[in-house]
């Protein structure tokens, strides 16, 4: 295995009792990467990601973080990771600079208060009490806490579950923060807009199995492009658009594998037909749209 990665899983397998929740994946992360794991309520990215944690065992399976094995429990090993878990027990009686040099004194060599502060957006709020601050600031200082021994590799469960928009645009700042730090991020997450925003890249994970990986980007094409356009509300399209055609009063959406075939079609129909397709535009699908597209063919397959 080469050292240009932070993590390298191959054939990673984990059951509990009858339960297979995590059945032979791989998966390669890179030094510096922001890398998200995607999938619905009980895919196995939690139980993936305790394994690379040190906190369970795999059943099969090769795992290597930084160069270690997380089931071996090695010290070093845990002095270079830092894990945000989705809540952060704090002292109330701390402010918080205090609550992140409690945890910079357990270690060796810790990140610099001012950069921990800098890179959580907190710098103005370190003479703050945690009760005080709002749920995004909490949340920044649970990360604050996890990077302050330092770590090359962060472990960050949902970063801005419950955020109103604006937090959640601070938190994306951060997590781009941290890149600029050099750190790596393996976070999970709900939010696909928030994917395409900081992560370089992601996988989605369905019942245990990967079943999509590449940048945002890549993984939003997997979706088909969407051809839309409004026009007359009675139409009768051709026999090889027909079925592929979605239409909410006048307007009409066409999703096509092939691109530039069904335009042809269309278009060669419409000019045909002296039908006018006002405001035709093509919009390459979201995220979200893939994500939704591949959790329900997997729903339909498992139905079968
Ligand atoms: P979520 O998004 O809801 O956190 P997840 O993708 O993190 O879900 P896991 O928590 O890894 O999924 O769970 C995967 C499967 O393993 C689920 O069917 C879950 O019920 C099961 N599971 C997880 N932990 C245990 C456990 N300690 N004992 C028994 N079954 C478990």
């Amino acid at each position: 295995m080469g050292n240009s990665y932070a993590i390298e899983v191959e054939g990673l397998h984990k059951s509990y009792g009858d339960i297979e929740a995590v059945r032979g994946i791989d998966l390669k992360v890179k030094i510096g990467e922001i890398f998200a794991l995607l999938g619905p309520n009980g895919a196995g990215k939690t139980t993936t990601i305790e394994i690379l944690e040190g906190f369970i065992e795999p059943n099969a399976g090769q795992v290597r973080v930084l160069g270690y094995d997380p089931a071996r429990h090695e010290r070093t090993y845990k002095e270079r990771i830092g894990i945000v878990l989705q809540e952060t027990e704090v002292e109330e009686f701390l402010s918080v600079e205090e609550s992140i040099q409690l945890v910079r004194s357990y270690y060796q060599n810790p990140l610099s208060i001012d950069d921990v502060l800098a890179a959580t957006g907190l710098t103005d709020l370190r003479k703050v009490r945690p009760r005080k601050l709002s749920g995004g600031q909490k949340r920044r200082l649970d990360v604050a806490m996890g990077l302050a021994g330092n770590p090359d590799l962060l472990f960050l469960d949902e970063p801005t579950t419950g955020f109103d928009p604006h937090a959640r645009r601070d938190a994306w700042d951060m997590l781009r923060n941290l890149r600029e730090l050099g750190k790596t991020v393996l976070l999970t997450s709900h939010y696909m807009d928030e994917v395409e925003h900081v992560a370089d890249r992601a996988a989605v994970m369905i019942s245990g199995k990967i079943v999509s990986e590449g940048t945002p980007q890549e993984l939003a094409h997997e979706s088909e492009p969407t051809i839309c356009f409004s026009a007359d509300k009675n139409l009768t399209f051709p026999k090889e658009l027909a079925a592929d055609v979605n239409q909410d009063d006048d307007r009409y959406e066409l999703s096509s594998p092939d691109l530039v075939k069904t335009l042809h079609v269309l278009t060669g129909w419409a000019i045909e037909n002296s039908v006018e397709l006002e405001n035709l535009s093509i919009s390459r699908g979201s995220l979200d749209d893939a994500f939704v597209k591949l959790t329900q063919s997997s729903e339909e397959k498992s139905e079968d």
